[in-house]
């Protein structure tokens, strides 16, 4: 992998950014631009046919210092430790931003969930969890869908885990499903939180949701789930892609004819009433919001010169290079960073974890109403943030993220701060971890 396009290299950056503007010293920036730990697995999995494979993963977990450890794990052939690590560190300050009470972590599997049968799936899915149980746990680490891997996923690992521990521990995996302890909202919840954060960007830039248009790169669980609020929020959604092929309609796309079809035909390509669209095209097509939903690095230097739109929501993690954020940033496009961006999903997880604590369980409203508060309170610290240091939207978000992290690892005796950064009060109080007051609402459909 180039380095620049590894997601470790690219977050040790912004790390390093983020602690030279705080002045927050070496010995922060040493402390964190590692993981604490990183767990190599080799699974082997009784094939279909007989055949015994053995399947390399990984789990890196950066840093527990607010925290267990929290991450997804990814299902993908492109899966690498180094994009494991990026991943982990990229949770961290996610978690952070979000006040939420984790540190951050990511697991992943090579392996090409496309080519095997849900057979094979469950059992990789359970050695994977029997080769980590003895470093994971409600108090530990706690994993959570990611690419490819769906709530079916997460009840197999939920099972393995509860059979090797001999006990009920449902707080140990979260977008698990609701007969086994999940949230209400968990599934939909990082498109959810992705329109909240839209919204309020939107609001200071001045567009109205209703006279506007979108493009989404990437149809699973995240960008199906974007296109559906963003269309019950009065947005025109013109363009989609996803891994097999795009569907363009300039007048909009029935979005609910989409889902309905691509339920059907596992992709969006081909979609009545659409023209086929590439990826090229849907980055560089004159809508006012682009979503890139798929994997990192989808918007180097060379797509980002051919981008119009006034606002891009960084679904998917690390969908931005560097070179790719510069010059958008220097053409004055809002960007929402990902570990703002999508951090609904994470948010709607901890809910999911609160609950299992207390075994008691919230209905979709409250769940919605919660993440609401949280999605909206973390933007405008971020942007409150952007404006007194005059920076971007993203150093910002690693301002506020880093700060908290290096606050907690000083308080456990782990580092010495160079010198306290002057945030102000208002900022810093907006960073407790307390739940904001959840603002009364209408509730929500539930989703697709
Ligand atoms: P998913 O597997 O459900 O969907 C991924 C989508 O991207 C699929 O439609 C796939 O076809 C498409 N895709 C893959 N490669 C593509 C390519 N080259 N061009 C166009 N489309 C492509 O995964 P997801 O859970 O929706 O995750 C998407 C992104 O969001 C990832 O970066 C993930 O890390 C991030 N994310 C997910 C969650 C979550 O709760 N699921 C939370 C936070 C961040």
């Amino acid at each position: 992998m180039a380095d620049e396009t590894n997601p470790f290299f690219i977050v040790q950056g912004q790390l390093r950014r983020a602690v030279d503007n705080l002045d927050l010293g070496e010995g922060v920036y040493n402390l964190l631009k590692d993981p604490m730990r990183v767990i190599e697995v080799a699974v082997p999995v009784r094939m279909d046919d007989d055949r015994i494979e053995t399947f390399i993963g990984y789990r890196s977990q950066h840093t527990d210092a607010t925290g267990p450890t929290k991450g997804g794990i990814r299902f993908h052939p492109s899966v690498s430790v180094d994009e494991v690590k990026g991943l982990s560190m990229w949770m961290t300050f996610k978690t952070a931003v979000m006040g939420l009470p984790y540190g951050g972590a990511k697991g992943g599997v090579i392996c090409d969930p496309q080519q095997m049968s849900e057979r094979e799936l469950e059992e990789l899915s359970r050695g994977y969890i029997r080769r980590l149980a003895p470093m994971m746990g409600p108090e530990v680490d706690i994993p959570a869908p990611d690419v490819n891997t769906s709530s079916q996923i997460m009840g197999w690992m939920l099972d393995e885990f509860d059979r090797v521990r001999g006990q009920h521990l449902p707080g140990f995996i979260t977008g698990k499903p609701l007969v086994l302890g999940g949230s209400e909202g968990r599934n939909s919840a990082t498109g959810r939180g992705v329109v909240f954060t839209i919204a309020a960007a939107a609001r200071r830039i001045g567009l109205d949701l209703k006279e506007a248009t979108a493009a989404i790169q990437g149809f699973g669980n995240v960008g199906s789930y974007t296109a559906h609020y963003l269309d019950q929020a009065g947005t025109k959604v013109v363009a989609v892609e996803d891994v097999r092929g795009g569907a363009y309609n300039p007048k909009g796309l029935d979005v609910p004819k989409l889902l309905q079809y691509v339920a059907e035909h596992r992709t969006v390509s081909g979609f009545p009433g659409s023209e086929p669209i590439d990826t090229k095209q849907l980055f560089g097509l004159d809508v006012d919001i682009l979503v890139p939903a798929a994997l990192e690095n989808q918007i180097d230097e060379a797509n980002a010169r051919l981008v119009k739109a006034k606002i891009i929501a960084e679904a998917a993690n690390g969908p931005t290079t560097p070179e790719g954020d510069h010059l958008l940033a220097s053409r004055g496009v809002f960007i929402i960073p990902d570990i703002l961006c999508n951090a609904g999903g994470v948010t709607v997880s901890y809910f999911e974890w609160v609950q299992n604590t207390m075994g008691y369980y919230w209905p979709p409203q409250e769940v919605d109403r919660k993440l609401r508060a949280m999605m909206t309170k973390a933007f405008d610290t971020v942007y409150k943030m952007k404006q007194t240091h005059q920076v971007s939207m993203r150093e910002a978000a690693y301002l506020v993220a880093v700060h908290r992290v290096a606050e907690a690892a000083e308080a456990r005796g782990w580092v010495h701060r160079k010198r306290a950064p002057e945030i102000p009060s208002d900022q810093l109080q907006a960073m407790a971890t307390t739940m904001p007051e959840a603002p009364a609402s209408a509730p929500v459909a539930n989703g697709p």
